[in-house]
C-alpha cells in the first residue's frame, strides 16, 4: 500500500445519511444519494443503501453501471441530462432520469418502447441557474409533446437545480416558482405528478431553515451527505459529520530553507508569476502528492503547524516550522479534503482509495 491515500471512513458517512433521511422525513421529503462526488466506488453505494436511500443518483452512466455490476441492489438515477449517444445505456441502466430536451424525451419514449422497459423521467425546469432545465414558457408545448410519447415513458415529476453553473441560492421564492410551474405543467397533462426534487445540498440547509414550500418532497444529496458541509452557503451543517475522509501523503524531503528564492523569478511550472514573502530560514517538507492527484487548493492541514505553500504536478510542499514535533522523512501528513479535492483524489488512478468501517 502507498500514498497518496484517500481515506474514507463510511461508518460516519452512513450516519450523516441516516440524520439527514430522518430529518427530511419530518418535512415529507425523501432524498436521492448522490454518489458523484466521490467517483461512485460500490463501498460508498452499499453505504448509502445501509443508510437507508432507495435511489442512488449519479451524473455518469459509467459510474451507475460500475455500482449494478458490483452488486448493489438499488433503484438509480440519471442526473446530468441524457446524451443521445447513452440513450440505449440510460434506458437499460437507470430507473430514473433528469430531462431538459424535448426532442431527447421523444428518443427515450422510443427506446423505452422498443426494449418494452418502463423509465421515468424528471423534467428540469431553470429556475436561474442558467444549468439544464426548461423555461416556463414551454410548459404548453411540452405537455403537447409528453401526451404523444409511448406509454412506456413516464413523467415522474419536476426538478431544478440551484448553486451550479452560477451560483443562484434556492429560496422559497424561487422553490414556490418551482411548485408553481409544476402544478402547471400538472393541469396541461391532466394528472398529478409525484416528485417536486428541490435541489442539492444548499436546499437541504434551507429546508432546515424552515425555506421550503410544502410541496417540495425529494431532494438530491451529494456534498451534505459525503462532506457535512455546504459550499454555497460556505458552512458546515451541525447535526452531520465532517471528518468523513482525509487524504494522507508521505513527506520525501524536510529541510531548512529561505523562504525567499535565490535567483530572478520567471513563471511557475503553471505559468504563474509567484510572489514571496522573507519569513527568513524555515522548515519545509515537500509531499509526494500533486497536482495530478487531487485539487491542492481544495486540501486543509490536520496536522497543527502544517502550512501550504504551493504545489506541482507531484509535489506539494508545506512549511513545517511551526509543528511542536519536527516531522521527518517518511513521516505522513493529513489534509481535509473540500469537495473538489474530495471528487480530484477519487478520480485520480495515483491515489490509494481505502474504506474503512
Ligand atoms: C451534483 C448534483 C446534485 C448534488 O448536489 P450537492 O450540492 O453535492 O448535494 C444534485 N442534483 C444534480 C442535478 C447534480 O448534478
Amino acid at each position: 500500500m502507498s500514498y497518496p491515500i484517500l481515506r474514507v471512513h463510511t461508518g460516519k458517512i452512513r450516519e450523516n445519511g441516516e440524520r439527514m433521511i430522518e430529518e427530511c422525513a419530518k418535512h415529507g421529503i425523501s432524498l436521492w444519494g448522490v454518489s458523484k462526488g466521490i467517483s461512485a466506488f460500490p463501498e460508498i453505494a452499499r453505504t448509502y443503501k445501509e443508510a437507508g436511500f432507495k435511489v442512488i443518483a449519479d451524473s455518469r452512466i459509467a459510474n451507475i453501471k460500475k455500482m449494478r455490476a458490483s452488486g448493489v441492489d438499488s433503484d438509480y438515477a440519471l442526473i446530468r441530462i441524457p446524451m443521445r449517444s447513452e440513450l440505449e445505456d440510460v434506458i437499460e441502466n437507470c430507473n430514473y432520469s433528469l430531462v431538459s430536451d424535448i426532442g431527447t424525451i421523444e428518443a427515450m419514449s422510443v427506446v423505452c418502447a422498443r426494449k418494452k422497459k418502463e423509465h421515468k423521467c424528471v423534467i428540469m425546469f431553470d429556475m436561474g441557474d442558467l444549468r439544464e432545465g426548461f423555461w416556463f414558457t414551454e410548459i404548453d408545448s411540452l405537455a403537447e409533446s409528453i401526451k404523444k410519447l409511448s406509454g412506456f415513458l413516464k413523467i415522474a415529476g419536476v426538478g431544478a437545480n440551484f448553486s451550479c453553473a452560477s451560483g443562484v441560492l434556492p429560496t422559497n421564492k424561487n422553490l414556490s416558482q418551482l411548485v408553481n410551474y409544476g402544478e402547471r405543467l400538472e393541469s396541461a397533462l391532466g394528472y398529478r405528478l409525484d416528485i417536486y426534487s428541490g435541489g442539492g445540498t444548499c436546499s437541504f440547509v434551507q429546508m432546515l431553515r424552515g425555506n421550503v414550500p410544502d410541496r417540495i418532497n425529494s431532494l438530491r444529496m451529494g456534498e451534505a451527505l459525503l462532506l457535512g458541509k455546504d459550499t454555497s452557503f460556505c458552512i458546515d451543517i451541525d447535526m452531520l459529520n465532517q471528518d468523513t475522509m482525509e487524504i494522507e501523503a508521505e513527506l520525501v524531503e524536510v529541510r531548512e530553507k529561505p523562504t525567499l528564492p535565490i535567483g530572478e523569478i520567471g513563471r511557475d511550472a503553471f505559468g504563474n508569476v509567484p510572489v514571496f514573502e522573507d519569513r527568513g530560514n524555515r522548515l519545509r517538507g515537500i509531499l509526494g502528492i500533486g497536482r495530478q492527484d487531487v485539487n491542492i487548493n481544495g486540501l486543509t492541514p490536520l496536522d497543527e503547524g502544517v502550512k501550504i505553500i504551493t504545489a506541482s504536478s507531484d509535489h506539494l510542499l508545506v512549511d513545517v516550522e511551526d509543528c511542536s514535533k519536527r516531522p521527518k522523512v517518511g513521516d505522513v501528513l493529513r489534509f481535509r479534503p473540500d469537495y473538489s479535492a474530495m471528487l480530484s483524489s477519487s478520480t485520480s488512478p495515483y491515489v490509494t482509495k481505502i474504506f474503512e468501517g
